[in-house]
Parts: structure tokens; C-alpha cells; sequence
């Protein structure tokens, strides 16, 4: 019955950057995540830099840790049509 939300939801936005450091502006920049290329195993994402909006940063998603960030943030967000598994 009980939720076991708290375990790995710090873990999660850790893993997640949200500012990196930018050279062009010389400063550690909140950044902006885009989905750059998707590949059969993996997506890629690309940081932009929400002051210059250049590149400052990539990041690798495989399946795996797709899957599970998917269940992290179904479970976190208590949405209803959680359960959706891909074909
Ligand atoms: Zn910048």
C-alpha cells in the first residue's frame, strides 16, 4: 500500500544536469536539454546554454537508464497512465 518515493528520487535530478559551465560566458549557466540524435540503443541530448545557447554539454541516454528514469518520474509525478510499456 505504502508509496517507496523518497529511495532514489534525489539520485535522479542529480544524474539530470541543470547548469553546467559555459566558456563563452564564463560562468556556471542553467542549461537546456535537447534531444539531439535517437539512436536504435541510445538517445543522445545535448546541453545549450540558456544565456548564449551554445552547446556546453552531452549527454548519453541508453535503454536502460531510460527505462528506469521513465519509471522514476511515472512514480514521482503519480501519473495515472503510468504504466505504458514500448512495443
Ligand atoms: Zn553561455
Amino acid at each position: 500500500m505504502a508509496w517507496m518515493v523518497s529511495m532514489s528520487q534525489a539520485q535522479f535530478e542529480n544524474f539530470t544536469a541543470s547548469s553546467l559551465y559555459c566558456e563563452k560566458c564564463k560562468a556556471t549557466m542553467p542549461v537546456r536539454e535537447r534531444l539531439l540524435l535517437v539512436l536504435p540503443n541510445k538517445e543522445i541530448f545535448d546541453y545549450l546554454c540558456t544565456g548564449c545557447t551554445s552547446s556546453v554539454g552531452q549527454r548519453e541516454v541508453t535503454a536502460g537508464d531510460k527505462l528506469m528514469a521513465q519509471a522514476m518520474t511515472a512514480r514521482s509525478r503519480r501519473r495515472t497512465r503510468a504504466h505504458q510499456l514500448a512495443p
